[in-house]
C-alpha cells in the first residue's frame, strides 16, 4: 500500500465544481493533495450547504450530443474519467437535450469520492495567503475578500475584476456582411463591425428595448453602476435618443452602401484572434436571455444572430485571463500555480470543471517533475484554454465553450461545380464533435493520462 506521506504534494484551495475535479484529477495521477475549502465554516452569500461542487442555481451543465459545444466537452470529460461528469452521469435527470442533474445526489456523490480519497486531506479553513509550492487556486466567483486581495497583489489590482457586466458575444458566421460593414470612426483603421439602422428600424428596436424584462439580481449583488458600465436599457430610460447619443451614436461612421452615416449604429467588436467571436460594444446587459435575443435580433445585420454568450450584469470574481495565464492555465507571474474555473474567466459549471480538471492534472505534473500539457485546439478543452491565454485583454469578460473556439473545418469542394461548399451547422458539428473528440483522446493517450477510448464515429469523417 502507498505511503501518502511520501507522495509529491500540491494544494487545491476551494472545493467547488473546479477544486473538486482538480483534487480528484491530480490525486489519480498519483500526488497527495492537501484541498482548502472555507464552507460550511465561512459562506459565500450563493452557496447553501457545505457540500463540495455545489449547484448554486440551475441545475443543467448545458446541452448534450454532437450539435453542442457543451456535448463536446461533456464527451471529452467523460473519455479522462471525470468525476463530475460521473457524478453527472449517475445524478441525471430527464431533460430534454440537456444534462440536468438532481443536485443534492450530484454534490453528495463528489463530496463522498473527495473525502474519501486516501491521497486527499481536506481543510475546512478560508485560505488568506497562496502557500508555497504546486498550486491550484479555484476560489470561484465569490472568492473571499482577503484571498481576493492576495491575488491582487499578485497579479496586479487591474487584473482582477469583481463583477462582470458583460455584452452579449455574436458569432461572426450568424452576421450577416451585406448589412453590416467595417469601418472605424472618422476613417480610422476599420477595426469595427458597424451595424447601421434607419430611424425605423431604430425604432422597432428601441420600443422592444424598453419592453424588456430584466433579470432581478440577488439582495447581496445589487450593482452600483459606473456610468460607463451602465446597461443599455439602463441607458434606454434616460430618453429614446440617448443611445443614438452614447453607445449607438452614428457619428464618423459611413455605410459605404449610402455613403452616409445611418441614424444610429450598433458597433461589434473583435474577441477572439481568428475574427470568429465578436461582443457588441456598450450593450452591457442585465436583460432576460429570450428579451434580449429579441432585442439583438432587431439590430440590422443581426437578424439570425446566434448568440454564443449572453450579456449578464452580476458580481463576479475572475482574472483578466489573456494577460496573466498561460494556456496550460499556468499563472504567468507565479509558476507551478494554476488558476481553474470561474476565477479564470470561464463561465459555467461544466467549463469550471474541465479547467479544474487541466489545472489539477498539470499541478501534478510539476509536482512530479513532468512537463505541463495543454489539449489539442480541435478538442473543446484545448480551444477554450487557448481563448483564455490568447483573447482581446481589453474588457476581458469570461467565456462559455461555444464552437467558434476550435478551428474552422477545411472547405468540402462540390464535386460537379469544384466550388466549395457552405456547411449547415447541421452537418458540420458532427464533424467538429468527431474531429475534436477523436483530437483529445489521442492526446491524453500521448500525455500518458488515463483514458476510456469513445465509441468509434460512424462513418468517420474527422480525419
Ligand atoms: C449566483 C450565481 C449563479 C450561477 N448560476 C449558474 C448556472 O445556473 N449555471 C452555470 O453553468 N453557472 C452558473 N454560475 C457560474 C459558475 O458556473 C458557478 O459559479 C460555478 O460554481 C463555478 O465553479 P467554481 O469551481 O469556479 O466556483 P465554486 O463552485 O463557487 O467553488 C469555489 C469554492 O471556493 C470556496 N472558497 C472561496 N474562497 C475561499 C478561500 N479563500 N479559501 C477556501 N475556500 C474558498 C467557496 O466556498 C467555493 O466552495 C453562477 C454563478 C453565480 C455566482
Amino acid at each position: 500500500m502507498t505511503d501518502v506521506s511520501q507522495l509529491p504534494r500540491i494544494t487545491v484551495i476551494g472545493a467547488g465544481l473546479a477544486g473538486s475535479e482538480a483534487a480528484l484529477a491530480a490525486a489519480k495521477l498519483g500526488v497527495a493533495v492537501d484541498l482548502y475549502e472555507m464552507r460550511p465554516t465561512k459562506m459565500t452569500p450563493a452557496h447553501r450547504s457545505g457540500n463540495f461542487a455545489e449547484l448554486v442555481c440551475s441545475n443543467s451543465l448545458g446541452g448534450q450530443g454532437d450539435l453542442q459545444a457543451k456535448g463536446l466537452l461533456q464527451s471529452e470529460m467523460r473519455a479522462v474519467g471525470s468525476a463530475v461528469m460521473h457524478s453527472a452521469d449517475t445524478a441525471r435527470l430527464p431533460a430534454g437535450g440537456a444534462l440536468a442533474v438532481e443536485r443534492e445526489q450530484f454534490s453528495a456523490q463528489i463530496t463522498q469520492a473527495v473525502r474519501e480519497h486516501p491521497a486527499i486531506t481536506v481543510y475546512g479553513e478560508e485560505v488568506t495567503h497562496l502557500p508555497a509550492g504546486p498550486l491550484v487556486i479555484a476560489t470561484g466567483p465569490l472568492t473571499s475578500e482577503a484571498l481576493s486581495q492576495e491575488l491582487a497583489a499578485l497579479t496586479g489590482q487591474e487584473q482582477l475584476a469583481f463583477y462582470d457586466a458583460a455584452a452579449p458575444v455574436i458569432a461572426f458566421e450568424s452576421i450577416n456582411m451585406d448589412i453590416a460593414f467595417r469601418a472605424g470612426r472618422y476613417e480610422q483603421e476599420a477595426d469595427y463591425l458597424n451595424c447601421p439602422f434607419d430611424r425605423e428600424q431604430y425604432d422597432s428596436f428601441f420600443a422592444a428595448l424598453e419592453t424588456a424584462r430584466s433579470h432581478t439580481p440577488h439582495d447581496w449583488e445589487k450593482l452600483e453602476f459606473f456610468e460607463s458600465c451602465m446597461p443599455i436599457e439602463e441607458i434606454a430610460r434616460r430618453g429614446k435618443d440617448t443611445p443614438r447619443f452614447g453607445p449607438m451614436k452614428p457619428r464618423g461612421l459611413t455605410d459605404p452602401r449610402t455613403g452616409r452615416w445611418p441614424y444610429a449604429v450598433a458597433q461589434l467588436r473583435q474577441e477572439d484572434q481568428e475574427g470568429r467571436l465578436w461582443s457588441l460594444v456598450g450593450f452591457q446587459t442585465g436583460l432576460k436571455w429570450g428579451d434580449q435575443q429579441t432585442v439583438v435580433r432587431l439590430i440590422p445585420g443581426l437578424e439570425a444572430a446566434e448568440i454564443v454568450r449572453y450579456g449578464v450584469m452580476h458580481r463576479n470574481t475572475y482574472l483578466n485571463a489573456p494577460q496573466v495565464l498561460s494556456a496550460d492555465m499556468q499563472l504567468k507571474m507565479r509558476p507551478g500555480a494554476f488558476v481553474a474555473g470561474v476565477l479564470a474567466g470561464t463561465e459555467g459549471y461544466l467549463e469550471s470543471a474541465a479547467t479544474g480538471w487541466l489545472a489539477g492534472t498539470n499541478a501534478a505534473q510539476v509536482a512530479l517533475g513532468l512537463p505541463t500539457i495543454v489539449p489539442p485546439a480541435e478538442s473543446m478543452l484545448g480551444g477554450l484554454t487557448r481563448y483564455l491565454a490568447s483573447a482581446n485583454p481589453k474588457n476581458y469578460q469570461p467565456m462559455n465553450v461555444n464552437w467558434a473556439l476550435v478551428p474552422e473545418l477545411p472547405p468540402e469542394i462540390n464535386e460537379k461545380t469544384g466550388k466549395p461548399r457552405k456547411l449547415g451547422k447541421r452537418e458540420k458539428r458532427p464533424v467538429l464533435y468527431q474531429r475534436g473528440l477523436h483530437a483529445f483522446v489521442d492526446w491524453a493517450k500521448d500525455a500518458g493520462v488515463p483514458v476510456q477510448q469513445p465509441p468509434a464515429c460512424q462513418p468517420c469523417r474527422c480525419k
